[in-house]
Formats: C-alpha cells, sequence, structure tokens
C-alpha cells in the first residue's frame, strides 16, 4: 500500500483494498495536499483542485508555496521547515490563520489541518485544507456586532479571567484591549468590592442563568486612572468548548443616576415649597378669621344701635358691607377647610363605604326632607384611606348633585365598580349639567360657574375632593353636559381583602 499512496496502513483490515484508500482521500470534504520533506505536493484530491482552480497536473511536483500569496511565502516556507524539524499533528483552527492563493490570483481565507506521515521512503505532511469564507463572514458580522453596541461586553471564563472584550469596553474603562485579556475582571472593579465580587463570581458560575438589566445588580466600575463610576450590568451563560463562560454587558449610569437625583431632588422642593404655600394659607386665613369677625360684628352692632340716626342709604351700604364680610367670611372658612385636607401624614385604614354614606345621609337629612330627594346607591365597598375625608368627599359630591339640581324631587344615584386593585364610583345627577371647557376648571380652588346670588357656594369643594381623592392616590372628573346632569367619577384603592372596615 505505501507503494502506491505512500499512506500506511494504520488500522485497516490486511485485505483492504488499496484504491479505497484513494477513494477516501477523494472524496473527503476537505482539500487534501500531501507534501514530501522539500516541500513538493505529491498528491491532491479532487476538493484541492476545486479550492484552488488548479488541475492535477499543474499541482503535482510544485512547492506547495505556489498555494500561499507571495507575501507570505518566505514566511511559509520558515514555517514549513521548523514543522519538518518537529512534526506534530495540528488541527484545524489552531494556530496561524493564513490566506490561500487560487491559480487567478485570488485570495481566500483557509483553515489548515496538519498532520506528518512517517513512511520507509521519509517523511510527509498530509495537509487538510478548507475554505474558510462562511465562517469568517459570520466571525466578522460577529464582531461588527460586538463593536458597534452601546454597551462594554466583555465575556470571562470560568475562573473571571477577561477572554473578549469590545472597543465600548476600552472606551469606558480606559484600558487598550490588550491589557485586559487574560486579566481577572476585578481588574475592572474598586479594589474595596473585589474579594466580594470574586465571591459572587463562584457564585453566579455554580447556576449560570441569564441575568438581565436593572435586576438589582447595580456595581461600581473603576477606570485605568482609578476613578469609579456607576454600572449597571446583565449577565449570560455562554456555553464554550472550554466550558461554561460568561458575557457581561455593562452599561455607565453616571448620568442616569444623576438624573434620578435631580429628580429626587425637584420633587421634594416642590413637596417643601407645597407645605410653606399650605402653611401659609392655613396661617393667612386662620389669622384672618378674628379681625373679619369683628368686622361683622360691628357692622351689625351699627345696624341695631344706631339705625335711627341713619338715613337709607347708609343702611343699605351698611346691609352691603355686612354681606360681603360674611361672604368673605365664608370663603376664607372654605380656604381654612381646603388647607387642612391631608395636612398631616395619616394612616390609611379600610373604610367601608356603606358607612360613610349612612353618615353622610344623616347629615345632609334637613336639605333632603326639604328637597324631597332621593338618594339611591348600589352595595358600597369598603376602600384603603382616611375616613373623615372619605366622608367629606361623599359629603361635597351630594350636595352639589343637590343644589345643582333645582327642579322637585332631585335624584342622585351613587355606582360603583372594580377595577383591578381599585374601586370605580360615580355620583350622578339630573341637573343642569356642565359644559366641556370647564370640565377641568371646577376642580380648581375658588373656581365657580354662577353667580352667588343663584347657587351658593365658595368654589372650594371641587378643590377639596381633588385633594382628597390624590392624596389616597386616585383620579376623579366629570362626565357632563349641559342640561344632560352630570356623573362625577372618583378611583379609590380597595381594602386588601380579609381586613374588615373601622368605620361605624
Ligand atoms: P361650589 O359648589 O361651592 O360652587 P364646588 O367646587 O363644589 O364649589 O363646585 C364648583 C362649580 O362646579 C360649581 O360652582 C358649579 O358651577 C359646578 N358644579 C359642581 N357640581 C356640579 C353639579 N353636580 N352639576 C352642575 N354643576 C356643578
Amino acid at each position: 500500500m505505501t507503494e502506491t499512496t505512500g499512506i500506511p496502513a494504520i488500522g485497516a483490515a490486511a485485505d483492504i483494498d488499496p484504491r479505497w484508500y484513494r477513494d477516501l482521500v477523494e472524496t473527503a470534504p476537505d482539500g487534501m495536499v500531501l507534501i514530501d520533506a522539500e516541500g513538493r505536493i505529491v498528491l491532491v484530491n479532487a476538493q484541492a483542485e476545486r479550492l484552488f482552480g488548479y488541475t492535477r497536473e499543474e499541482l503535482l511536483g510544485q512547492s506547495i508555496e505556489m498555494l500561499v500569496p507571495e507575501k507570505y511565502r518566505r514566511g511559509h516556507l520558515r514555517h514549513r521547515e521548523g514543522f519538518f524539524a518537529e512534526p506534530r499533528t495540528r488541527e484545524m483552527g489552531a494556530g496561524t490563520e493564513l490566506p490561500g492563493r487560487r491559480k487567478d490570483g485570488t485570495e481566500f481565507p483557509v483553515e489548515i489541518s496538519l498532520s506528518p506521515l512517517r513512511t520507509d521512503r521519509g517523511l510527509y505532511v498530509m495537509a487538510a485544507i478548507r475554505n474558510a469564507q462562511e465562517r469568517k463572514r459570520a466571525n466578522d458580522k460577529f464582531r461588527a456586532l460586538l463593536e458597534t453596541a452601546p454597551d462594554a461586553i466583555i465575556i470571562i471564563d470560568a475562573a473571571g479571567r477577561i477572554r473578549l472584550v469590545n472597543a465600548q469596553t476600552e472606551r469606558l474603562f480606559g484600558y487598550q484591549r490588550d491589557s485586559l485579556i487574560g486579566k481577572p475582571i476585578e481588574i475592572l472593579i474598586p479594589e474595596r468590592l473585589r474579594s466580594r465580587h470574586a465571591e459572587h463570581r463562584t457564585g453566579y458560575f455554580r447556576s449560570p442563568k441569564v441575568r438581565g438589566m436593572g435586576v438589582g445588580l447595580e456595581l461600581l466600575g473603576r477606570r485605568k486612572d482609578g476613578t469609579e463610576f456607576p454600572v449597571e450590568i446583565s449577565l449570560s451563560p455562554l456555553e464554550t468548548e472550554e466550558g461554561v463562560w460568561a458575557t457581561a454587558a455593562v452599561r455607565d449610569v453616571t448620568e442616569r443616576k444623576a438624573f434620578e437625583r435631580q429628580l429626587a431632588d425637584y420633587a421634594e422642593n416642590l413637596k417643601r415649597s407645597n407645605r410653606e404655600l399650605e402653611q401659609f394659607a392655613y396661617i393667612a386665613s386662620h389669622d384672618l378669621r378674628a379681625p373679619l369677625r369683628s368686622l361683622i360684628g360691628f357692622s351689625q352692632l351699627l345696624q341695631q344701635r344706631h339705625a335711627g340716626r341713619l338715613d337709607g342709604e347708609a343702611l343699605e351700604f351698611l346691609g352691603y358691607i355686612t354681606q360681603s364680610a360674611k361672604q368673605m367670611q365664608s370663603l376664607i372658612d372654605a380656604l381654612l377647610e381646603f388647607s387642612r385636607v391631608s395636612r398631616t401624614e395619616q394612616v390609611f385604614v379600610p373604610v367601608d363605604c356603606e358607612g360613610v354614606l349612612s353618615r353622610v345621609v344623616h347629615q345632609l337629612r334637613a336639605l333632603i326632607d326639604s328637597r324631597n330627594a332621593q338618594i339611591t346607591h348600589a352595595p358600597l365597598p369598603t376602600v384603603l384611606g382616611v375616613e373623615h375625608e372619605i366622608v367629606q368627599l361623599f359629603q361635597n359630591l351630594v350636595t352639589n348633585a343637590l343644589k345643582f339640581q333645582p327642579g322637585p324631587q332631585p335624584r342622585v344615584e351613587i355606582d360603583v365598580q372594580a377595577e383591578g386593585g381599585f374601586w370605580h364610583f360615580t355620583v350622578a345627577d339630573q341637573g343642569i349639567g356642565i359644559a366641556r371647557e370647564y370640565h377641568d376648571r371646577i376642580f380648581q380652588i375658588f373656581q365657580r360657574l354662577h353667580p352667588t346670588e343663584e347657587y351658593e357656594g365658595t368654589g372650594v369643594g371641587l378643590a377639596i375632593c381633588k385633594k382628597i381623592v390624590e392624596h389616597h392616590g386616585g383620579r376623579i372628573w366629570v362626565d357632563s353636559e349641559p342640561g344632560k346632569g352630570s356623573i362625577f367619577h372618583f378611583i379609590l384603592r380597595s381594602a386588601p381583602p380579609g381586613e374588615g372596615a373601622a368605620t361605624s
């Protein structure tokens, strides 16, 4: 057999037909080229002819370097001599990447495995050659993706050594790629946190799984210059021939953190100025009550005791003063009431709205009877809130519903529906209704749509309702058209199941 092919018959049955070896080589999917110690091609298969575009005749007896681009030939020669001096099997993909050269001069990436063959005619080398174009293309695509990723991508092995990084990693941490590869990942973490990180890392590799960004994995990164910055990290295991590695995507969240801090400061400032404003409204309305009371008191005294000494016009003017002062007193009382809502932190408890409504009906008894009104309601649930505020909310809405239904036998209908963890209430009347352009305005303080002579009031009731509902984490709005009645909607949180209501 060595006579015909030069291939030793290792592992073959003694009676095997030597032509089978030729067929084996011929039909191999890789290009096969056998060279002698001088680097001359002594055997090629059909796939090698196809790969390089030469015929068998053109190749046989030529130096193997004809299949290597000119600029690499000298280097290849040295390698070849080195290999023959110390021959050993070299697998595909392990070692230098060398392009191949076709007959037409074009080049293409190849993957080569080498196996020495010792024969009684001397040493030969069998090279199996594969076109690596497709693989290279896929590889290039992966590289491009990796390099253009907005996050720093770092691949580490199970021992925590960095195996691969992308351009963003270099930019983010200020290291050159070369000085990171092979180093422990902890190089990118502040020193004081390194041992803890190493423990985490070992723990991760014990049960590696995908861990997305923003799931509590916040860490500090350390740049080459020692400066630190907050990062968010996602991890995913990566199966490799060398076992499970991990891919970490690292994002610099400095800006986001700063933004979050700014937002928190802003919210805190807003809260403070709101508190100050409420405090001011409270003190102002409280302090204005005393002088106003004396103004009303003295003008009434004047009317009672000195009416005889005043002419008709003076008495009429005095009447206006008293009336205006009284209206001002109502406004100030309402403002005081408004600024009292949710002034202090209150604990939310389960509040039974059936109980709430019976209290409201009780308080409005005289009004309801005098107007011959009818109030109907669906079975009302238990909500989570501050009881006296919920009472005030229902009372204001029912009072308005009665007030703005000037006809006989006004009707108010209260309904409720469950919506997730919330209750959606409606208070409906068949009164005068509200034009669409005022649907928002009526919830602002002191905003009224009618003069006091027509409908009494201060314009604070709905502002209080809005404040109460929002304090409870809900929402209030109106659905209405002039002449077609109004439906006030509001949403309150439902009490957790199993908790009894505290209301009486
Ligand atoms: P007040 O009732 O003291 O005027 P509110 O804040 O309770 O103040 O209401 C503001 C305005 O919204 C009222 O003046 C009225 O014009 C309008 N409004 C409130 N409730 C109703 C209703 N049920 N039907 C028609 N208009 C209403």
